[in-house]
Order: C-alpha cells, then structure tokens, then sequence
C-alpha cells in the first residue's frame, strides 16, 4: 500500500492540472487591463462640477458630520460674483479625505445637498506615507467639462443667489 500511494498521488496531481488546462484563464493583466467593477462599487471620491465649470460644492460640511470615520475636513470661504466657485454665498475653500480612515460607507454621499461628492469606481489608493492618506480637493475635484471654465469664474450679478440650485447646470 505504501508503494502504491505516492502514485496515486502523482495521478491525482496531474489529472487536476489537465482539467483546468484548458479553462480560460481568471487572472488580467493589470494595470495595463482593469477589471470593471459592479456598479454599486464605492472607489475613491470624485467632487462634482457643474457643466459650466462652476463647482457642485458649497462647503456645507453635511458631508463631514455624515462621515462616521471622522474622515472630512472642509472649510468654506464666501463666494463673489468677481471670483465665484459655486453657486450661492460659500465654497469649499478647503476640501481633504482622509482615506485611511474612510471606511468607503457612502454616508459622505448620500448627506450631500447638492450631490457634490460622489464615490466612483477608482481603487487604486496606494500611498507611502500618511500625509498622502490626505486627499486634497486638487486631487478629488474632476476637470473643467468641455465648454466650462476654470474657477474662480466672474459671473454677473444676481445669477447665482440660489446654494442648492435644481440638479442641473445652473445656467440653463
Ligand atoms: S465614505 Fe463614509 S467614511 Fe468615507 S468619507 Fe464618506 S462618510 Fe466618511
Ligand atoms: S460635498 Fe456636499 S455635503 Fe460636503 S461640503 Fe460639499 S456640498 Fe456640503
């Protein structure tokens, strides 16, 4: 029996390798290949802007208190029709994410007004130190939209009064 065994074995062994020979492979080729992740995925967070450059957010901070990490730190600074970010009086003069401490619940989202911050489908999160755990609005605001511009915009007077416009580019 104990001459017999190791072939056993050694048959076992082979006769799983051919089985799954010809499966097709599960492994991509990453990062040249992404995965595509399911759409209910939490990545890392995006800070929204409206189609005409402005941004969605208006530093309220209702993200901050949602945030059960304690992962937030917004500061709003007041708006002016010569150097305007949002819409209404305040913007979010200072906007960070502390991803080690995000737990990726979504609360941060679902507490927005304006739907400003939204979780998308990027994970790559790798840092190599703590100070590049903070995520500062540079990083988390998406780019101008094609026919938007840059903020700080000049917009005329009485424009722009309303904080949480209707979900839409404001100057329709
Ligand atoms: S996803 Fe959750 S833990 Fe992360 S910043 Fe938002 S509220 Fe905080
Ligand atoms: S992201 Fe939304 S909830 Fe957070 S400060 Fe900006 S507008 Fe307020």
């Amino acid at each position: 029996m104990r001459v017999v065994e190791p072939f056993v074995e050694l048959v076992r062994g082979l006769w799983t390798t051919l089985r799954v020979t010809f499966d097709r492979p599960v492994t991509i080729q990453y990062p040249e290949v992404k995965k595509p992740v399911k759409p209910r995925f939490r990545g890392r967070h995006v800070l929204k802007r409206y189609d005409n450059g402005l941004e969605k957010c208006i530093g309220c901070s209702l993200c901050a208190a949602a945030c059960p990490a304690d992962a937030i730190f917004v500061e709003s600074s007041e708006n002016t029709d010569e150097k305007r970010f949002s819409p209404g009086d305040r913007y979010a003069s200072t906007y960070e994410i502390n991803m080690l401490r995000c737990i990726f619940c979504g609360f941060c989202e679902d507490a927005c007004p304006t739907e400003a911050i939204v979780l998308e489908d990027n994970y790559e999160l790798s840092f190599t130190d703590r100070r590049q755990a903070i995520y500062p609005k540079e990083m988390l605001i998406d780019p101008v939209p094609p026919g938007g511009s840059p903020t700080p915009q000049k917009t005329p007077p009485g424009v722009y009064t309303r904080s949480v416009p209707e979900m839409k580019d404001p100057s329709d």
